[in-house]
């Protein structure tokens, strides 16, 4: 078995604290959600967002403090 998948952030769901899901990079070098929200959207792949890529993004793109 391959496992070629880097996870980049994990993010508890929160209508079910038992569920995490995960923010990754794929093989291609874009970065998907595992969580529902993501992959029942109709867009290509790229073209896709949900809470937990615009957390990431933010955390990406903020520095922080200290
Ligand atoms: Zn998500």
């Amino acid at each position: 078995m391959t496992f070629n998948k880097t996870v980049l952030a994990t993010y508890a769901s929160k209508s079910n604290p038992a569920i995490s899901h995960d923010v990754r990079m794929g093989a291609n070098g874009h970065i998907y959600c595992t969580c529902p929200g993501w992959r029942f959207q109709k867009k290509h792949p790229l073209n896709r967002t949900c809470t937990h890529l615009k957390q990431f993004a933010k955390a990406a793109l903020v520095p922080k403090a200290g």
